[in-house]
């Protein structure tokens, strides 16, 4: 391939709407052009990349034992009606009217196409299981579309779905798209983890996120080197402070004037936050529920709709905190409140002697309160964020915090879609039962922005081999010196026979301007041809680890194919 003949827009300048390097460097180095916000043509050098991870990743699903199939994107409403998922998709679901005024989704995940496949296809034990998959572009009006591909409304997921009889089956199926996840991930040259994930909105209960490292990752984890890795979102605090607090008989009433919040009430107090228990007072469906939290924790709210089942638990307005607790916001606590607010305490509450807490009173806690004696906790849940220095629950060690970015995400559906669309089967016995789902996805555009975050510099991307849009650049500098040329054209056509990708920078332009784009595209291998060719003499350039070495141009290709792993 020609430069001079390509569509390589590369800039000089940094676009200013890029936050992140892999954004910067996907529009400088010409991969990626906006056409609006979260939407992006790939430019033929990004469809390079983008089709060889499609490829990595076909190869590895077909091997897992899947079925390629093509779904429809357009989607009539209903089918979001029937799964109950058009509230928990709210306003990401794009939607449009046809001309008989009849509404469209435009398909943001395909849960409910297959399951009506399933529905109408499958009918017995004997057909099962099975699993499918399909490489498609999804649409999801994003609340923020941001870092270009990496979340864009318009992008392209590799989505598969399993259908089972049993959970033992189901269970199978997952490990092995786990392995092939690990798989698709190692050839694409990414460092990764596997996280343990919520679930989110699609519902069920086992599942797990692929994370490639990188230090602008929208997602935080946290790590222990004996491989344990969960998703801050899902985390439970773990902590070895042993016992705190003191407890007092009876307890005692401080006046606190104007210490309404727990940095204030330390500060009053003398006595560290991790010391004094925050009540927070929410309405959760039609209850209210005081929540109690060590000072130095924060309530984590994806934790908080789990626990008490309901997306929208909000906090209590401050009049209606004064109604329900008789004092005003900064100072409520658990003693003595009206026996209809249920009192749920996170776990480490568990670990408190005693407590200090507001008094429902304004300017006063007490002091040295005991649960179980002063007042009744209804239960104990895992409600806050865990951070950096909680304990591993495997080894026990302190974890460590990094970012993410997810690739992949795994789930265990159960049967959460076949129950609410009646997509059943019939066992031996004739009795029927909703298939058992699994359901995988992988973000196949949001893979290459993942890839050049792990690998840049402050030249540019340098690609891992496998996923290169060329795996060698002819960097002819005198395109007008026709020895150059001549050395060039043979270096082309001997590394292209050989299978090789190659791009041939056969611009006239100066050697300054052809260095700068080389490094900022990043193909892995470069050859120089400049004025050493006289004495048959070329440069041969490893863009990841710098090193530069003169071979004799007669060498130049078959050292090349020795680094690239092919066999001349
Ligand atoms: P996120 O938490 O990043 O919004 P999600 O949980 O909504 O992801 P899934 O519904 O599990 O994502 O989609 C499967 C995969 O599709 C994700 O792991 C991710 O790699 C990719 N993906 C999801 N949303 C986007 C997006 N807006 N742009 C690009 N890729 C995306
Ligand atoms: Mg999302």
């Amino acid at each position: 391939m020609r430069w001079s003949e390509s569509c390589i827009p590369t800039l000089k300048e940094n676009p200013r709407e890029a936050e992140i390097p892999s954004h910067m460097l996907m529009l400088r180095a010409g991969l990626i052009k906006k056409l609006t916000s979260g939407v992006y043509t790939f430019l033929p050098t990004g469809f390079r990349v983008l089709k060889k991870i499609e490829r990595i990743i076909r190869e590895e699903m077909d091997a897992a034992g899947c079925q390629e199939l093509l779904m429809p994107i357009l989607h009539p409403e209903e089918i979001y009606a029937e799964s109950g998922r058009l509230k928990s998709f709210g306003p990401e679901l794009f939607k449009l009217k046809d001309s008989r005024g009849r509404i469209f989704a435009l398909g943001p995940t395909h849960e409910e196409v297959i399951t009506i496949i399933a529905r109408d296809e499958m009918r017995s034990y004997r057909d099962l299981p099975q699993t499918y998959y399909q490489i498609l572009t999804k649409f999801r009006d994003e609340i923020r579309p941001r870092y270009g591909v990496m979340r864009a409304r318009e992008f392209i997921m590799k989505d598969a779905y399993s259908f089972h009889a049993d959970d033992d089956c189901l269970d199978r199926m997952y490990r092995r798209i786990e392995k092939a996840y690990r798989k698709i991930i190692e050839r694409c040259g990414l460092e990764y983890v596997i996280v343990e994930a919520e679930s989110g909105y699609i519902g069920g209960n086992e599942s797990h996120e692929f994370m490639v490292l990188a230090e602008n990752g929208e997602d935080m984890l946290l790590s222990c080197p004996c491989g344990y890795a969960v998703n801050l979102d899902k985390a439970a605090a773990r902590v070895s402070d042993g016992r705190r607090g003191e407890a007092l008989d009876p307890y005692e009433e401080i006046s606190t004037p104007g210490a309404s919040t727990i940095e204030q009430v330390s500060e009053f107090l003398g006595m560290s936050e991790k010391g004094i228990v925050k009540t927070l007072l929410y309405k959760a469906g039609e209850r209210n529920v005081a929540v109690l939290v060590p000072g130095d924790r924060e309530v984590n709210d994806i934790k908080l709709v789990r626990v008490f089942d309901d997306p929208d638990i909000r906090f209590l307005e401050p009049l209606e905190i004064e109604t329900v607790t008789g004092g005003p916001v900064g100072f409520s606590g658990p003693v003595g409140l009206p026996e209809d607010v249920e009192i749920v305490a996170d776990t480490l509450i568990r670990d408190f002697e005693g407590m200090v807490a507001g008094a429902n009173r304004a300017d006063t806690h007490l002091r040295g309160i005991v649960a179980g004696r002063d007042f009744e906790i209804g239960r104990f849940e895992d409600l806050v964020f865990a951070r950096e220095g909680d304990l591993c629950p495997n080894c026990g060690k302190g974890l460590a915090s990094s970012r993410g970015i997810e690739v992949g995400h795994i789930f265990k559906l159960g049967t959460k879609y076949s129950s609410s669309m009646n997509a059943t089967f019939l066992d031996d016995k004739g009795k029927s039962h909703p298939f058992i789902m699994g359901c995988y996805g992988f973000g196949v555009s949001r893979m290459v922005a993942a890839a050049i975050e792990q690998n840049f510099d402050k030249d540019g991307i340098v690609w891992p081999m496998s996923i290169a849009p060329f795996q060698v650049l002819l960097l002819p500098l005198n395109t007008g010196d026709e020895t150059v040329m001549k050395a060039a054209l043979r270096l082309e056509e001997e590394l292209a026979g050989a299978g090789l990708e190659v791009l041939m920078d056969d611009r006239d332009l100066s050697p300054g301007v052809k260095f700068k784009d080389a490094d900022l595209v990043g193909v892995p291998l470069r050859i120089t041809i400049g004025r050493k060719i006289k004495d048959g003499v070329v440069e041969l350039f490893h863009r990841k680890t710098g090193r530069v070495d003169d071979v004799a141009v007669d060498a130049a290709a078959g050292k090349i194919l020795e680094i690239a792993g092919i066999k001349g």
